[in-house]
């Protein structure tokens, strides 16, 4: 028994060597990748600090106004610089066309037609003014633009205006005068459309993107023509993005 006992411990002493063979071979191996692990992370956090500090210097020389309260003035003074035209005409504030309400945080921009063929921006906008007497309907807009280009604006853009349904609340809403029933816009009333629709963009952080159509948001043919022809919609957008890009 004795014998067998003692052979036992001997082939766990064997073993036990073998396994500190090991042991003491690992931590080397080990520390070497390690080492270069450690290496290679350091080269890499040094590349990744060598671009920053790169992009970092180029926006300050490219960029200065990002570094100081410059940049907020600068927006300003360049938004009041390419404000188009406008005619403020503000309506008295009624239930039936300005109710007051104020608006939330402008996300989008929503084109309308007047669906009045020959109309001007004024009589659109004497109408939504003649509502607090009629009391036909409820209807308005922020902005009309008009058959020559004119910009009438009717309700401030803080304000809720009575033309896009659901997205009154966070939209700044324009109805555009159209010449016929085709309900397509002449050149000047194109032209004050992308100005204008460009300037809201810059105003309210948006992109072109921004703008919809009444037909968005609630599938209503509205603006017709824009509805009717999808490629007139999307190069009306692509003149917003260009003009936007030379503001
Ligand atoms: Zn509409």
């Amino acid at each position: 028994m004795q014998a067998e006992k003692t052979k036992k411990i001997k082939k766990v002493k064997k073993t036990s060597k073998v396994q500190k063979g090991k042991k003491t071979k690992k931590p080397e191996k080990a520390n070497k990748v390690q080492n270069k692990k450690l290496r290679r992370n350091m080269r890499i956090g040094i590349a990744v600090l060598a671009i920053l500090l790169v992009i970092l210097g180029s926006v300050k020389i490219f960029k200065p106004s990002w570094f100081t309260d410059m940049y907020l003035e600068l927006t300003e003074e360049k938004i009041e610089a390419v404000e188009p035209e406008i005619d403020v005409e503000l309506l008295t504030v009624n239930p039936y066309s300005r109710p007051g309400t104020p608006t939330e945080k402008i996300t989008g921009i929503v084109v309308h037609y007047t669906a009045n063929p020959g109309a001007t921006a004024m009589d659109n906008r004497n109408y939504f003014e003649n509502l607090k007497d009629g009391h036909d309907t409820q209807v308005s807009s922020n902005f009309i633009i008009g058959l020559e280009g004119e910009i009438v604006q009717c309700v401030p853009t803080w304000e809720v205006a009575y033309a896009s349904n659901s997205r009154n609340i966070d939209t700044v809403s324009i109805e555009c005068c159209h010449p016929d029933e085709t309900g397509k816009f002449n050149e000047e009333t194109y032209k004050s459309m992308v100005q204008l629709c460009a300037w809201l963009c810059m105003k309210f952080e948006l992109d072109e993107n921004a703008v919809i159509r009444h037909y968005d948001v609630t599938e209503k043919i509205c603006p017709k023509y824009f509805v009717e022809n999808e490629e007139a919609w999307e190069k009306f957008k692509k003149d917003i993005r260009r003009t936007l890009k030379d503001f």
